[in-house]
């Protein structure tokens, strides 16, 4: 496996590679089985397996974790090595992003960017979009897989490479869970066992509102507001502080009315400092361990 962190390097190794078809996978590094189903989905897509591990400091507001974000480089190496990955680029900050504040930044369409996650964290989708852009320059992949887990991300990513004409197959992986329910994420890690345990609530809520749909009720706000109530109990998830539920059209990204087999649940709440995410498509139930109904705080 080459790791990589210069220009020069990457250029090297990604000319040698001639017409092999080149699975990309852009990460932020501290890797889990999340990051793992990524690469193993790379595999079946392309003949070269490249990851990208970078911090970007563009998606970071001024009071977010980018100092504290997790940053495991050598766990990630051998994960990555062990996963079959042909090359990892992992660039300093200093050369990818040399100047934060003074650089081309990528504007999605604000009807993208304008709500959900972007009201939460303003300039978070025009960095995420700037790194991404960069990324896809310099490695010039055929392929690039996101998880579905950010879908408002994936939603933004998906314009970027129509509006400005990419040549490159973006594929969406679905989202690994713990055995609870909770999608696995970097973040987690912040969690104490109480929050950790109340944080499940959001693959609760998921399933609850895909269970009224099963059961033929097609008004999202009626199934959105009936599964916070049956799930919802302040006294067992006292520090849950629900950002955003929401029902979108897959492809639009924008809020539907009426629920069909298009509609993607997206939710996102703070448990503390902690801020989470989750998704399902309506009419998908989630994978989640058999035991879950009987798993209480
Ligand atoms: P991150 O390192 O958190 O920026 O994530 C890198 C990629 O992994 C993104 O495309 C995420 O959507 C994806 N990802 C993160 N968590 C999960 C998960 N639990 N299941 C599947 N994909 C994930």
């Amino acid at each position: 496996m080459h790791r990589i962190e210069t220009r020069q390097a990457l250029q090297e190794w990604r000319d040698q590679l001639g017409d092999h078809a080149i699975a990309f996978v852009p990460t932020m590094g501290n890797l889990h089985a999340g990051h793992l189903s990524l690469i193993q989905c790379a595999h079946r897509h392309g003949q070269a397996v490249v990851v990208s591990i970078f911090v970007n400091p563009l998606q970071f507001g001024p009071t977010e974790d980018y100092e504290r974000y997790p940053r495991t480089l050598e766990h990630d190496l051998a994960a990555c090595e062990a996963a079959n990955v042909s090359a990892v680029f992992c660039p300093t900050a200093d050369w990818l992003t040399p100047d934060i504040h003074n650089t081309t930044h990528v504007k999605p369409p604000k009807q993208l960017t304008q709500q959900f996650c972007g009201l939460a964290r303003p300039g978070h989708f025009e960095g995420m979009a700037t790194i991404v852009l960069k990324l896809f320059h310099l490695i010039r992949p055929d392929i690039a897989i996101f998880g579905e887990k950010d879908a408002q991300q994936l939603a933004i990513i998906r314009q970027l490479v129509s509006d400005l004409n990419l040549n490159i197959t973006i594929i969406e992986a679905p989202v690994i869970r713990e055995a609870d329910g909770l999608a696995m994420s970097s973040r987690n890690q912040y969690l104490s066992p109480s929050l950790k345990s109340q944080a499940r609530l959001l693959s609760r809520l998921l399933a609850s509102a895909q269970s009224a749909y099963s059961q033929g009720n097609t008004q999202a706000n009626t199934v959105l507001k009936e599964a916070l109530e049956s799930v919802l109990d302040a006294e067992l998830y006292p520090d849950f502080e629900l950002e955003y539920f929401e029902a979108v059209d897959q492809n639009s990204f924008q809020p539907c009315a009426m629920l069909s087999d298009n509609s993607r649940l997206i939710l996102a709440a703070r448990l503390g400092q902690t801020r989470l995410l989750d998704t399902a498509m309506i009419g998908d139930p989630l994978f989640l361990h058999p035991d879950l109904a009987q798993l209480e705080i």
